[in-house]
């Protein structure tokens, strides 16, 4: 199953000039979910994770599932003054703009092993501000995997002390 084409292009969205991968399309599929969560768990299947941490919001909708089929537990990331407890925040640059993500302060347990889940590595401000709580809070960082990765945007560089696996490449 080739899973881009499940991938819609919208162009000038949120902003002009952006081009955005739309992923609707592919989870409204039920095979090409389950081709997306074959691909994701190929590499990890065999490692012990106690945690998936999920990256708001597109980060939720696969990483849940991940969670579920490798035992571990979900943890939420997300943009400040949503979650309840206390938090630790980071800042970081996105593609388009800046903004903060915070994580409880127990949502993750010292030297629990870590899967960080996004829908999107575009150029990696992200990914390296959720690795950067993770690691405040003692997790270990085994994978941090992605539905899809624009490689163009270099995201890996910003993450390059980590293992990547992405199953849609651009
Ligand atoms: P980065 O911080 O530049 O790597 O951007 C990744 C974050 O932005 C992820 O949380 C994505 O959900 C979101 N993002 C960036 N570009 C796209 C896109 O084209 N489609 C969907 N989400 C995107």
């Amino acid at each position: 199953m080739v899973l881009n084409e499940y991938v819609r292009d919208i162009q000038d969205f949120p902003k002009p000039g952006i081009g955005f991968k739309d992923i609707t399309p592919l989870l409204a599929d039920p095979k090409a979910v389950k081709a997306s969560i074959a691909q994701l768990m190929s590499t990890i299947k065999d490692k012990n994770i106690d945690k998936v941490v999920g990256i708001e919001s597109r980060g939720y909708f696969l990483g849940t599932i991940l969670a579920y089929e490798l035992n571990a537990g979900f943890v939420p990331v997300r943009k400040p003054g949503k979650l309840p407890y206390s938090t630790i925040a980071a800042s970081y640059d996105l593609e388009y703009g800046q903004d903060t993500l915070e994580i409880h302060t127990d949502a993750i347990k010292e030297g629990e092993c870590v899967l960080i889940h996004d829908d999107v590595l575009a150029t990696g401000g992200t990914a390296s501000a959720v690795c950067e709580l993770v690691e405040k809070l003692g997790g270990e960082i085994v994978q941090c995997n992605f539905l899809m990765e624009l490689s163009f945007l270099n995201g890996r560089d910003k993450l390059s002390q980590y293992n990547i696996y992405a199953a849609i490449n651009y």
